[in-house]
């Protein structure tokens, strides 16, 4: 995946570091900020987590990257694609994208609440299989 070619598209600057969070996400998939914190600091030590949040917040706002938040727990990023819901384990806090038809829901929420709807966030808590 051409990602320089993608953040220029956005007219974001591309830096070291924002790649390195590009590609962490890309070969991790969810990723928290302590995490990105720690794989961008054995490649940039002067790297600070302040540094990391910057450039994710700029990411998240033109939609490159997505947060997920998660309840009792800390938010991870993912690269933007299309809408998933996603499991996670209470166990070992793997988190993974599961691809659900949730129309259904969706029509049935905007029915009940009589709201318009236009964005939702599934997420399951359970049991992975490597940790039952
Ligand atoms: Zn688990
Ligand atoms: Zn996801």
């Amino acid at each position: 995946m051409n990602y320089v070619a993608l953040l220029k598209e956005k007219n974001l600057k591309v830096t070291p570091q924002r790649l390195t969070i590009v590609e962490e996400l890309y070969v991790n998939g969810h990723m928290n900020i302590d995490q990105l914190y720690h794989s961008l600091k054995s490649k940039f030590p002067s790297v600070s987590l302040a540094t990391i949040y910057k450039n994710i917040n700029a990411m998240t706002d033109i939609f490159f990257l997505s947060e997920v938040k998660i309840p009792h727990q800390k938010s991870v990023y993912e690269l933007t694609k299309e809408e998933h819901s996603h499991v996670v384990c209470t166990q070992c806090q793997t988190i993974m994208d599961i691809d659900l038809d949730i129309s259904q829901v969706l029509s049935d929420a905007k029915q009940l609440s009589s709201y318009s709807l236009d964005e939702s966030a599934i997420i399951f808590n359970g049991i992975c299989p490597k940790c039952k």
